[in-house]
C-alpha cells in the first residue's frame, strides 16, 4: 500500500493525500518520497490537472517528521563512503521538493507551472513542514493543539530538507532563529503570526479553501526565484544582517557551550547560504547537514533521544501480559509529588482518587491541578471547560474507602518506612485483589517496603522526578518479588501519561539517583579541595551538564543532602566516604539550605534570584594556589557518573543500556550531546576510558577505579552498543 494517494476532481485539482499505513501520524520514508515524487510528476505532466493540494489522511495531523532510520539506510547505500550516500540521498530529497516549488515553470521566464497548496489538518513537524514550505501556499486548520515547527535541533540535527534555507529566505535570519535554533513549535494561529504559514482556516473548510486558492490562478513564483530578491532583515554583508549574525553566533555559543555540533552547523549553513543563489544554498545546507549526520554526537543523540526513547515508550521491555491500562488510579499523599502525579494522570484521562490525611491536605493537592489549568487558560492553551473536565476527574478525599475500584495505587507519602508500611496495609484492606500497589520512594529499597504487603508480586516502584509535570522520565523499579503483571501495569500507565519509562532492579538509589548523587558530591568535594567553585560550575556547563553540581545541590536543597548523607552513612558503615559531610553540615547549620532558603552554595537576592557563588565558601575553603586544568575537572564530573552507570549495568540494576542512556538524559540531564553515559564511553572507546579512569583513581581515589566490566571490554576491544544492544535495536 502506498503512503500517498491522489484524487483528481472535475475541476482539475488533484488532492494528494498522505496516509502512512498503520501509523497514527504520517512519517516520511524513502518509499514515501518515491510515492510523492511520482504523483508530483503526474500533476506537472497531466494537462487535465491544474494544480494540487497536498494534505493528510490523518484527522489531526499532517506529519510527525522523518523516519530517522532512513538516515541509516542512506549511510549504508554507498558501502564504504557513508557521507557520499547521505549527500546523494539528501540531494535527492531536495530535488523532489524543488520540483514541487518550481512546479513545471520555465526556468528562464518563470512562466507556467501549477500551484501546489499544502493543507495541514494539525501537527506538522520536521519534513512535515519542509514539504509545505516548498509548496506555494500553506493552509493550516485552526486547531489549538496543533504543533507546527522544525524541532530537529532537539535531537541533535537541524532541518536538512530545505527547511533551513527556505525559512531563512522567507522570514530573514533573525525571525527564523527561534524556530530553527530552539525548535520552537506553534499552533496554526501562532505559526501564521510568525510568518511560517499563510492562512489559518476552520478545520472543516481546510481542503476546500486550499482547492479554491489553487483554482484562483495564483502567482506561484517564490520571491527567491525572482530577480532582485533581497533577504528580509538583510544578508550577512548588509549592516543590519551583519549584526544579526554576530549576535546569533554569540547566542548559539552561549546556549550550547560549543558542545552541540548541530547548532553551529545550522548557523554556518544559514550564513553561507545567505550569500549565494537558492540552489547553491541548498547544496551548502546539504553539506552541513551531512557533516552533522556524520558527527558521532549527532548519531548518539538520534539513537538515544529518538530511536531508543521511542522503543522504550512503545514497551521494548514490557513483559508479555494483557493490556494493563489504568482506569482508576489512587494517589496517596497529596504533597508535592502526589499532587503532580494526580495532575498528569487526570490530564491523560484517568480517574484519580487523591487521598491525604485530611480533606484540607487533599484539597490543597487538587488545587495544584486547578492552578496548572488556570495558567494554561491564561496562555490560551486550555479552556475553562477543559479545566472543569480535568478537575472532575480528581476526587480529593481523606477517606480510604474511596480507593475501592482502583486498579493502580501510587503512594507518595513521607519518606518513612513506617508510614509507608501503614499506608500499604490500609490500601490493601480496601482495594480489589488485582490492584497493583506502587511506591514513589526515592531512597527506600522496594523489596523492603514490599514486606508490608500481603501480595509482594503486585508491589512495585514507580519513581517520578520533580517537577512531575515537566520531567519526562519515570523509573520503574522491580523488587525481588515483583511480578510481570505489575511491571506491565506500570509500563502501560507510564505510556498513558505519555512519559518515558526505564525498568530497573532494586538497589540503593536505583539508577538515576545512584549516578547523580556522585556528581553532586564530586563538585562539593572539589570545593573542599580548594578548587575554585566557579571553575567547578563552569566546567560542568561547558561539558553540557544543564546545571553545575553546586547549583543543582542548591535546587534540591542542602537539607536533603544532609539527610541522604546520614542515611547512607548508616547503611554503609565503614565503607562510607564522608568527604562532603563537613561542608554540607556546616551550610545546613548556617541555615544555608539552598534556593528555598535564598542561601546556599550561591547567594540569592530577596526575590530568590541567584546572584553568584557565595563568597563565604572560599573564606572557609581557601583557593588552592594551583588550580586543575578544565578537562581534569570535567573528567572528574563526568566519569564519576558514568562509572556508576557501568557498575549499575555490571550489577544487573540496569538490564538494558538503552535505558541507561535515555534515563540519564531525561532523568538528570546527563550531557545530552553525548547520547548518554554508554554512548559517551563508546565514543571514547573502553581502552581510553579505562586508562583515563585509572589515572583519575590514582590521583583522586578508588571511586574512579574502572569496573571489571570496563577493563574486560577494553581488553576484548568491545563497545557497549556492540556488546549489549538488543539485536533488533539501533546500534549504529
Ligand atoms: P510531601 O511532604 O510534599 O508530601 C507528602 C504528603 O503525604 C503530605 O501531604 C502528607 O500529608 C501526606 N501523608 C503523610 N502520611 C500520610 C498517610 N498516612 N496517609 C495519607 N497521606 C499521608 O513529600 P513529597 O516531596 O511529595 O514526597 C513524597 C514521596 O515522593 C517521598 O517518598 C519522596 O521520597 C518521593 N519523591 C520525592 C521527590 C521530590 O523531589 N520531592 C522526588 C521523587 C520521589
Amino acid at each position: 500500500m502506498s503512503d500517498f494517494s491522489m484524487d483528481v476532481g472535475d475541476d482539475g485539482v488533484a488532492i494528494i493525500t498522505w496516509d502512512t499505513p498503520g501509523r497514527s501520524m504520517n512519517v516520511m520514508s524513502l518509499q514515501g518520497f518515491a510515492d510523492l515524487e511520482a504523483l508530483v510528476d503526474r500533476v506537472i505532466a497531466d494537462d487535465a490537472i491544474c494544480g494540487a493540494v497536498i494534505t493528510s489522511g490523518k484527522p489531526d495531523s499532517f506529519a510527525g517528521g522523518m523516519d530517522l532510520k532512513l538516515i541509516a539506510t542512506l549511510k549504508e547505500r554507498v558501502g564504504e563512503i557513508p557521507a557520499k550516500g547521505l549527500f546523494e540521498g539528501v540531494m535527492g530529497i531536495h530535488a523532489i521538493l524543488r520540483k514541487i516549488e518550481r512546479a513545471g515553470m520555465d526556468p528562464k521566464t518563470n512562466r507556467g507551472g501549477k500551484p501546489f497548496a499544502a493543507a495541514l489538518p494539525g501537527t506538522a513537524l520536521g519534513i512535515g513542514l519542509e514539504i509545505p514550505l516548498a509548496c506555494h501556499r500553506i493552509f493550516a486548520a485552526d486547531v489549538p493543539k496543533a504543533k507546527i515547527g522544525l524541532p530537529e535541533i532537539k535531537v541533535g540535527l537541524f532541518p536538512g530538507a530545505g527547511g533551513t534555507t527556505r525559512l531563512v529566505r522567507r522570514l530573514g535570519a533573525m525571525a527564523a532563529a527561534p524556530l530553527l535554533l530552539e525548535g520552537k513549535l506553534n499552533d496554526g494561529k501562532q505559526a501564521k503570526a510568525a510568518g511560517v504559514i499563510d492562512e489559518v482556516v476552520p478545520p472543516e473548510e481546510l481542503v476546500e479553501r486550499a482547492r479554491a486558492w489553487v483554482l484562483s490562478e495564483p502567482k506561484i513564483v517564490k520571491p527567491w526565484d525572482e530577480k532582485g530578491y533581497k533577504m528580509p532583515g538583510g544578508a550577512p554583508y548588509h549592516p543590519a544582517g551583519f549584526m544579526t549574525f554576530v549576535g546569533a553566533s554569540a547566542m548559539v555559543n552561549g546556549r550550547t557551550q560549543g558542545v552541540y555540533p548541530a547548532a553551529k552547523a545550522l548557523l554556518s549553513a544559514v550564513y553561507e547560504g545567505a550569500q549565494v543563489d537558492f540552489d547553491t544554498a541548498l547544496r551548502i545546507e546539504c553539506r552541513w547537514f551531512v557533516n552533522v549526520l556524520m558527527n558521532p554526537s549527532s548519531a548518539a543523540m538520534i539513537r538515544s533521544l529518538f530511536i531508543n526513547k521511542e522503543a522504550l515508550e512503545k514497551g521494548a521491555n514490557r513483559p508479555a501480559a494483557p493490556d494493563q491500562k489504568v482506569s482508576k488510579l489512587g494517589v496517596i499523599g497529596a504533597g508535592m509529588m502526589g499532587a503532580g502525579i494526580a495532575l498528569v494522570s487526570a490530564r491523560a484521562g484517568i480517574d484519580v482518587v487523591l487521598l491525604d490525611q485530611s480533606q484540607e491536605a487533599a484539597d490543597r493537592g487538587k488545587a495544584h491541578s486547578a492552578a496548572y489549568a488556570d495558567t494554561g487558560i491564561k496562555r490560551g492553551k486550555s479552556t475553562p471547560e477543559e479545566k472543569q473536565v480535568l478537575l472532575d476527574r480528581i476526587t480529593a478525599t481523606s477517606d480510604s474507602k474511596e480507593l475501592r475500584g482502583c486498579d493502580l495505587v501510587i503512594e507518595a507519602v513521607f519518606e518513612d518506612p513506617g508510614v509507608k508500611a501503614e499506608v500499604t496495609r490500609q490500601v490493601e484492606a480496601v482495594v480489589g485483589e488485582a490492584c497493583i500497589l506502587a511506591t514513589n520512594t526515592s531512597t527506600l529499597p522496594i523489596s523492603e517496603l514490599a514486606k508490608a504487603s500481603t501480595r509482594p508480586e503486585q508491589f512495585i516502584g514507580i519513581h517520578f522526578f520533580s517537577p512531575v509535570e515537566k520531567m519526562l522520565l519515570v523509573e520503574i523499579i522491580k523488587g525481588h518479588e515483583t511480578g510481570d503483571q505489575a511491571v506491565a501495569k506500570a509500563l502501560d500507565y507510564v505510556r498513558q501519561i505519555r512519559k518515558t519509562p526505564i525498568v530497573v532492579n532494586d538497589a540503593r538509589f536505583f539508577y538515576a539517583n545512584r549516578c547523580i548523587i556522585p556528581y553532586l558530591n564530586e563538585g562539593i568535594r572539589m570545593v573542599t579541595e580548594g578548587i575554585n567553585p566557579a571553575l567547578v560550575e563552569n566546567a560542568a556547563k561547558l561539558v553540557g551538564m544543564p546545571l553545575g553540581p553546586l547549583q543543582l545541590t542548591d535546587e534540591t536543597s542542602i537539607d536533603l543532602g544532609v539527610k541522604i548523607a546520614k542515611a547512607t552513612r548508616a547503611a554503609m558503615g565503614a565503607g562510607y566516604d564522608d568527604a562532603c559531610d563537613d561542608i554540607l553540615f556546616w551550610l545546613a547549620d548556617e541555615g544555608r539550605l539552598g534556593r528555598k532558603a535564598k542561601a546556599g552554595f550561591y547567594a540569592y537576592d530577596e526575590c530568590g534570584k541567584r546572584q553568584g557563588l557565595w563568597t563565604g565558601l572560599t573564606e572557609k575553603y581557601p583557593l588552592a594556589a594551583e588550580q586543575p586544568a578544565l578537562v581534569e575537572v570535567q573528567h572528574r564530573l563526568l566519569f564519576v557518573q558514568v562509572l556508576e552507570a557501568v557498575r549499575a549495568l555490571e550489577e544487573g540494576v540496569l538490564a538494558d543500556i538503552r535505558e541507561g542512556d535515555v534515563g540519564a538524559i531525561l532523568g538528570w540531564g546527563f550531557a545530552p550531546w553525548s547520547g548518554g553515559p554508554f554512548s559517551w564511553l563508546d565514543m571514547l572507546g573502553p581502552p581510553y576510558a579505562t586508562e583515563r579512569t585509572s589515572a583519575l583513581a590514582a590521583a583522586h581515589g578508588a571511586r574512579f577505579s574502572p569496573p571489571d566490566l570496563l577493563r574486560e571490554m577494553a581488553a576484548k576491544g568491545q563497545s557497549f552498543y556492540g556488546r549489549f544492544a538488543p539485536a533488533e535495536a539501533a546500534n549504529g
